[in-house]
């Protein structure tokens, strides 16, 4: 089956908003193996809806549309559309009252204003289809040669809510029972650059079998994801599970999750069954990599707290790094991050101790510790040390993020070693 998909509103035409709703409906159509073959983005003007709704029609015969369902003036993907499908707008009871209950519910006087009456318009012989989160219900019009035209809101959660729990199922029954589908699964490295890993998969890189193979890098690390494309279900989980296996083996410690596994998240599993605990010292990140790990769940269980070391004062004084060597090295340093690494270990009482100290930038580079200088330092649960010097690229957010994701990796791989 094939649809072509239509993103209504003059902010996304602008810039002002992304088009999640776009990349969040080609992912979920292609899991039920509805291919989109064509997305279009219109202002907020009827005569250009109809026009894309009408060109999409003919192309495709089967068209979703997001946005414009709202009650005020620019919302005019109804009228529009039912205009182009030559319908009539009907007030309808029922939905009104939907729409009046949401009223009571939220704990407001008296009746819904009159703008959200237009809401309650249905085009003759349309299917309304329920919006379990929000006023504007979604809608479903067809013509006598069958083509079809399913209007969603705009607003991301409705939007979802209405695509998951209305349009999916409808579509899985329209597609039929012998549908294929479209699934990827990813495995996510870190610490290794692109180029390092084709070199490591060998003609692994070049894809796994007929499975396509994408290079994904971000400041997280490098994901690779293996798609398989018009499979029946079964067959491309056990080819995608066979794939990931390869890919593993050769990725070899490098990789630490798949899809969408967060390193913090892996790290504090890891760290709850060896029942040791974290305690951080943070310069540059500033508190980041322990916001990364509070933003887990559970994550008590193992985060006992940390300090936010920005000025040497503060080194010295919270983490008992030595004030001589924060002179001869410099606060950017080996020995620095070190004894970070170990104050903060021996002020909490954790098994580990995590000192960050670098250079995030844009300025603040001296002779031989350019921009991106981070050293990070872990301290073990018999006071072993690790001690590592980074380059990171990017701006100072990222310089940052990706400093919080190598302390994790740190952690990560000295876990089975302590
Ligand atoms: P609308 O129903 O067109 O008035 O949209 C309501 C709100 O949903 C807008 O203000 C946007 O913030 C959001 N929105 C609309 N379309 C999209 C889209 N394609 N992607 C993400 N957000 C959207
Ligand atoms: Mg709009």
């Amino acid at each position: 089956m094939r649809i072509e998909l239509i993103t209504i509103g003059d902010e996304l035409l602008l810039g002002f908003t992304l088009d999640t709703n776009a990349a969040h409906l080609a992912r979920e159509l292609a899991a039920v193996g509805v291919e989109i073959t064509r997305r279009t983005t219109v202002g907020d003007v009827g005569p250009a809806i109809a026009a894309a709704v009408g060109e999409a029609l003919e192309r495709a015969g089967a068209v979703v549309t997001t946005g414009g369902l709202g009650p005020t003036s620019d919302d005019l993907t109804r009228p529009a559309i039912a205009a182009l499908f030559a319908r009539e707008l009907r007030f309808d009871a029922n939905v009104y009252e939907r729409i009046e209950e949401r009223w009571r519910a939220r704990g407001l006087p008296g009746h819904p204003p009159a703008a959200n009456r237009h809401q309650a318009l249905v085009p003759d012989g349309a299917v309304v289809l329920p919006n379990a989160e929000g006023t504007a219900p979604g809608l479903w019009l067809e013509d006598e040669r069958g083509r079809w035209v399913a209007m969603l809101p705009g607003v991301p959660r409705e939007m979802r809510a209405m695509a998951r729990d209305v349009l999916l199922p409808r579509l899985r029954v329209l597609s039929g029972a012998a549908a294929t589908v479209v699934r990827s699964r990813t495995l996510r490295t870190t610490g290794i650059a692109e180029s390092a890993l084709v070199e490591r998969l060998g003609q692994l890189a070049a894809g796994v079998g007929d499975l396509p193979l994408a290079f994904l890098p971000g400041a997280d690390g490098v994901d690779l994801r293996l798609t398989a494309r018009a499979l029946p279900p079964e067959r491309a989980d056990e080819a995608l599970e066979g794939g990931v296996e390869q890919l593993r083996a050769r990725v070899g410690r490098y990789a630490y999750g798949e899809d969408g596994a967060d390193l913090a998240a892996v790290v504090l599993d890891a760290c709850r069954r060896r029942r040791v605990r974290i305690a951080v010292g943070e310069s540059c990140t500033g508190g980041m990599l322990g916001a990364r790990i509070t933003a887990i769940p559970g994550s008590s269980a193992v985060f006992l707290g940390g300090v936010i070391a920005y000025d040497n004062a503060i080194k010295e004084a919270l983490l008992e790094v030595p004030r001589d060597e924060l002179e001869a090295a410099g606060a950017v340093s080996e020995p620095v991050a070190a004894a970070m690494a170990r104050g903060s270990r021996a002020r909490t009482g954790a098994e580990i101790g995590v000192g960050i100290t670098g250079i995030a930038g844009p300025d603040g580079e001296t002779p031989g510790k350019p921009v991106g200088t981070v050293w990070t330092a872990v301290a073990g649960p018999a006071g072993q040390i690790v001690t590592r010097r980074a380059t990171f690229v990017g701006d100072r957010q990222e310089v940052r993020y990706r400093a919080t994701q190598h302390a994790l990796d740190m952690i990560r791989r000295a876990l089975p070693e302590w």
